[in-house]
């Protein structure tokens, strides 16, 4: 199957979920994760209309964002270190793996000194997992009016990396979870929190059927990565 081909069968897959849920394909954004995979097959899967692309290192980010179209749209979606915030920060559409109140300082620190506006999630670890990144639910609630208040990002939403689970049904609570505490801090903090990022190639249908905007889909669409060299 190429690119394309995967495009569109996810694509479809996306707009048949969002359907079922009574909501409009438009509602959810496809983010094609592209990390491991060479500049060749971003520009293959732009040349199929795919916009937005996701990649979790900022040094992969920095080779490949450059020398593409400067009208795809750049996702970070994995753990970023506070001496990568300058260089990631000018290539990034949105942050999704802000996990921690030091690390959102920084970033509106940054923002400020680049004189632009950070846009980012904060990342929560609805599953209390030790192996992943994330504020836990009860330190968002504690920690989100600071990180609001900083001059120089904007909090779009949430995101959320649950456990793998070989039946994707069993992750349904955790995102049903994220999806709740947007909502409660939306409504807390008078904010719209309009975004929430969940659910990858194998759990995505399930995670639109809990209220995501942003999916995160990697193997399905670029095939298996290779993490060998
Ligand atoms: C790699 C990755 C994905 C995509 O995973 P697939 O299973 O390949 O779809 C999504 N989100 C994050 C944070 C990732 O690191």
């Amino acid at each position: 199957m190429s690119i394309a081909e995967n495009l569109k069968r996810v694509r479809a897959h996306i707009s048949d979920a969002a359907h079922r849920a009574g909501r409009t394909e438009d509602a959810v954004r496809l983010v094609a994760v592209s990390k491991t995979w060479p500049e060749s097959a971003v520009q293959e899967a732009a040349a199929a209309g795919q916009l937005d692309f996701g990649e979790n290192r900022v040094q992969e980010l920095l080779e490949k964002a450059p020398s593409c179209s400067s009208k795809l749209l750049w996702h970070l979606i994995g753990h970023l270190q506070g001496n990568k915030v300058r260089k990631a920060l000018p290539l990034s559409a949105l942050i999704h793996s802000v996990a921690s109140q030091k690390l959102a300082e920084e970033i509106s620190r940054i923002a400020g000194e680049l004189e632009l506006t950070a846009r980012i999630l904060l990342q929560v670890n609805v599953a209390s997992d030790d192996a992943k990144f994330g504020f836990p639910v009860e330190e968002i609630r504690r920690k989100f009016e600071g990180i609001a208040r900083l001059p120089h990002l904007e909090i779009k939403g949430l995101m959320t990396v649950p456990p793998f689970e070989e039946n994707p049904e069993k992750v349904r609570p955790h995102f049903a979870t994220l999806r709740k505490l947007r909502d409660s801090l939306a409504n807390e903090h008078g904010q719209s929190l309009s975004e929430l990022s969940m659910g990858m190639s194998h759990d995505f249908e399930v995670a639109i059927a809990e209220g995501a905007t942003l999916v995160r889909v990697g193997s399905a669409i670029f095939g298996t990565r290779d993490y060998s060299h």
